[in-house]
C-alpha cells in the first residue's frame, strides 16, 4: 500500500491540488500538484486531458504499448452542488483511430474521486498481471484482479465492492477490453461509459482491470460559497424552465429518435438511407411502455438514464439501462432493426462486457452490407445469415464481438481494419472518419455537423461539434443543407463544446441550458460565474475567457494529431457521402461537398489550408506558442 501525503495543499478553492500518478509497472503512486499555468490555461477536464497527454506522450508511441498514458479528469465543480459537472473525462491515443482521442462518461465515479482528495489521474506502465487499483482518500493500493479477469462490469463490481468498501464507486472494462477489442469501453459501476476509441483495450493491455474509489469526506471547499450558492440555484431555474428539460427527464435521448429520422437523420441500412419500415417503433408512446425508472449521474436533476423492463419473448425479464439515441440507431435503423427488445440486449451486452454501441453497431451494419452484397458468406460468419433487420443476429454478432469469436475477431478491429482485412471491395461500405465508425447522423442532412465528423481531432464523433444550430435550431435556425458559412458554424461549435468540456459539464445539461438562454454567451456567463465563485481565480471571471480555453484545446488536439502524421487528406468521410445523393426527404438529393467545405473551415480557424495544420500565428494567437516550436522542429509546422 502507499501513503500519499495530506491532503489540503491546494493553491485553488475548488481544486483538491492533487493529480494522481499510477504507474502500473512498478506499482508505484505519487500525487503531484497541478501547475497554476494547467489549472489557469487549460481549467480542467478536457483542458487537463489534452495538455498532460502533450507534454507527456511521445509521437509515434503505440497506444497497447506500456509507454503510452490515459490521463482522467474531471472540473473544481464536480462534488459540487452545481448541476451536471461531475463526468469523468479520459484522454489517450486511440488504438482505433491512431490519434488522439477524448471520451466521456457520466455516473459517480468523478465526484468520489474528488472527494478522495485528486483532480485527475495519469495511468502509465504496464502491470505485470491483472491488477486493480483500490484508493481509500489517501491510501492507494495495487491488487491482484486476477481472480476478476474475465468478468463482466457487473460482477467486477460486486466482487471488488465485497472486497474494498459496499459503496465505493468503480471504473473498469470488461471481457471486450482484455481482449483489446479496438472499440472496447469503459464503464462505470451504474454503465455510464467513456464510450468511444478504444480506452478499454488501452487499460486492457496495460493488465488494468478497475480503479475502485471511495471517500470518507464530501468537502470542496469553495471560494464564496453564497454567490456559489445563487449560482447554483440560478442553474436549477434554468433546468426547470427550459424547453427541453422535459424531453431529457422523461424518455432520455431515446426521446428524438423518430423525431430525428423525419429531420434526415438517424440513417438507415448503413447509411444507405432507404426508408425504414416500422419506424414507429421508435416513437415516445411505444418506448413510454418500456420503462421502470429514471436514474441519472451525481448531482443531475435531468437524470436523463432510464430503466427498461422487458416483460415478453425470448427477452422477457432483462431490467436494464435503456438504448440511448446512438443505440437506437447503431443496433436499429443502421441495421434495419426495429426490434426494441433485442436492441435493448445488444445494450446489456455492450455495458456489461464493455462495448462502445456506436461502433459495434456499426460494424454490423457494414458486415450485413457485405454480406448482401455477397462479398462475405456463411462460410466466413460462422453460420449466421447476416440479414437486414435481424435483430437476433445482432444480439449474437454483439456477443462475438465482445469475446473476438469468428467473424466478431474481425469486426472487433473497426470497419476500417475489417474492410482492409477482407478486402474484395469492402472498403466502399466501411463508413468511418479518420477509423472511428460515423454515428446516428447523416453529415449529408446537416452540412456543418457533417463538417465536425470530418475534422473532428477524435474522429467521426458527434460529441465533438453537435450542432444545435442546425438539429434544434437553437440559438438560430440555419439551413442544414446549405454549405455557405458552415466552416465558421463547425468551428464555433467546437470550440463551444471544448469551452464548456473544460469545466467538465454535460452536452445534455449544455443543450439543457442553451436551449433555456437561447444565447451560448448566457450560458458561458453561468459557467464562468461558477467557476469563479468555487475557484476565486480571476481569469474565469471573464465568459469570453471559455472561449478561449475552447480554441486553445481544440487546436492542441491539432497539434497532437499533426505530430502524429494526420493531415488534410485525414479529414474525410467515406464516399458514399461524398458522393450518393441521400434517397429519402428531407434530404433528398443532398452530397457532402467535402473539399468545398473544409478550405471554409480551415479558413475559418486560421489554419493552413494545404495542410489542415494550425499555423505558428494561430498558436501564439490563443497562447501555444511553445507547440507551435514544437512543431516546427519536428518539421510539422506549416511553412
Ligand atoms: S444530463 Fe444525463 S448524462 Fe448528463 S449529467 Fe445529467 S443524468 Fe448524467
Amino acid at each position: 500500500m502507499t501513503h500519499l501525503s495530506s491532503t489540503g495543499s491546494s493553491k485553488f478553492y475548488g481544486y483538491k491540488g492533487k493529480i494522481l500518478r499510477l504507474d502500473l509497472t512498478n506499482k508505484k503512486a505519487v500525487k503531484m500538484e497541478p501547475s497554476p499555468e494547467l489549472v489557469r490555461n487549460f481549467i480542467s477536464a478536457r483542458g487537463f486531458g489534452a495538455k498532460i497527454l502533450w507534454d507527456e506522450m511521445k509521437p509515434g508511441t503505440d497506444p497497447l504499448s506500456p509507454e503510452s498514458k490515459v490521463v482522467i479528469s474531471w472540473s473544481p465543480l464536480t462534488g459540487t452542488t452545481a448541476q451536471s459537472f461531475h463526468r469523468v473525462f479520459v484522454v489517450f491515443k486511440s488504438p482505433l483511430t491512431g490519434g488522439y482521442f477524448r471520451s466521456v462518461g457520466g455516473g459517480f465515479f468523478a465526484a468520489e474521486m474528488k472527494f478522495a482528495g485528486y483532480d485527475g489521474i495519469i495511468i502509465e506502465g504496464r502491470a505485470e498481471k491483472p491488477t486493480y487499483v483500490w484508493i481509500h482518500d489517501d491510501e492507494v493500493e495495487f491488487r491482484d484482479a486476477t481472480h476478476v479477469w474475465g468478468m463482466t462490469i457487473d460482477g467486477t463490481t460486486e466482487f471488488l465492492r465485497d472486497e474494498t468498501d459496499k459503496e465505493a464507486r468503480l471504473l473498469g472494462i470488461g471481457p471486450a477490453g482484455e481482449r483489446l477489442v479496438r472499440f472496447a469501453c469503459l464503464v462505470t459501476d451504474d454503465y455510464r461509459t467513456p464510450g468511444r476509441g478504444g480506452g478499454g483495450a488501452v487499460w486492457g493491455a496495460k493488465n488494468l482491470k478497475a480503479i475502485i474509489v471511495k471517500a470518507s469526506s464530501r468537502e470542496v471547499e469553495l471560494f464564496n460559497p453564497d454567490a456559489f450558492d445563487k449560482l447554483v440555484e440560478e442553474q436549477t431555474n434554468v433546468y426547470m424552465k427550459s424547453p427541453l428539460f422535459e424531453s431529457f427527464n422523461k424518455f432520455g435521448t431515446g426521446g428524438v429518435t423518430y423525431n430525428f429520422y423525419t429531420l434526415g437523420h438517424n440513417p438507415t441500412y448503413n447509411f444507405k438511407q432507404i426508408e425504414l419500415e416500422n419506424i414507429e417503433v421508435f416513437k415516445t408512446e411505444v418506448q413510454e411502455k418500456y420503462i421502470v425508472k429514471h436514474t441519472g449521474c451525481y448531482g443531475c436533476k435531468i437524470s436523463c438514464g432510464k430503466k427498461w423492463k422487458l416483460t415478453k419473448g425470448p427477452y422477457a425479464g432483462y431490467v436494464w439501462d435503456f438504448p440511448e439515441y446512438e443505440t437506437q440507431w447503431s443496433f436499429g435503423s443502421t441495421c434495419g432493426v426495429t426490434n426494441l427488445e433485442a436492441i435493448l440486449v445488444a445494450n446489456n451486452i455492450c455495458d456489461r462486457y464493455g462495448v462502445d454501441t456506436i461502433s459495434a453497431g456499426a460494424a454490423i451494419a457494414f458486415a450485413m452490407e457485405l454480406y448482401e452484397k455477397g462479398i462475405i458468406t456463411e462460410k466466413e460468419t460462422d453460420g449466421l445469415k447476416l440479414r437486414w433487420g435481424d435483430g437476433d443476429v445482432v444480439v449474437e454478432l454483439v456477443r462475438k464481438i465482445a469475446l473476438r469469436e469468428g467473424i466478431g475477431n474481425i469486426l472487433a478491429e473497426g470497419t476500417k481494419r475489417a474492410a482492409e482485412i477482407i478486402g474484395r471491395g469492402a472498403e466502399k461500405y466501411a463508413m468511418h472518419a479518420k477509423a472511428l465508425e460515423l454515428p446516428a447522423y447523416d453529415p449529408r442532412a446537416a452540412k456543418a455537423h457533417g463538417l465536425s465528423y470530418a475534422t473532428s481531432n477524435i474522429g467521426g464523433s458527434h460529441m465533438i461539434g453537435w450542432n444545435h444550430y442546425e438539429i434544434l435550431g437553437v440559438p438560430k435556425k440555419v439551413d442544414p443543407f446549405t454549405t455557405e458559412g458552415k466552416g465558421e458554424l463547425a468551428k464555433r461549435v467546437q470550440d463551444f463544446i471544448a469551452g464548456y468540456e473544460s469545466a467538465g459539464f454535460c452536452a445534455f445539461g449544455g443543450l439543457v441550458t442553451v436551449g433555456y438562454y437561447n444565447d451560448e454567451d448566457k450560458m458561458f456567463e453561468l459557467i464562468s460565474g461558477l467557476l469563479y465563485a468555487a475557484t476565486g481565480i480571476e481569469e474565469f471571471k471573464n465568459p469570453k475567457y471559455l472561449w478561449l480555453v475552447g480554441e486553445r484545446i481544440y487546436n492542441l488536439e491539432r497539434a497532437f494529431n499533426a505530430r502524429e502524421g494526420f493531415t488534410r487528406k485525414d479529414d474525410w468521410v467515406p464516399e458514399r457521402i461524398q458522393k450518393v445523393p441521400v434517397p429519402r426527404p428531407p434530404a433528398k438529393g443532398q452530397i457532402f461537398e467535402l473539399d468545398k467545405l473544409l478550405d471554409d473551415y480551415y479558413k475559418a480557424r486560421g489554419w493552413d489550408i494545404k495542410t489542415g495544420i494550425p499555423t505558428r500565428r494561430k498558436l501564439e494567437e490563443i497562447g501555444l506558442k511553445q507547440v507551435a516550436d514544437e512543431l516546427e522542429k519536428l518539421g510539422k509546422l506549416p511553412s
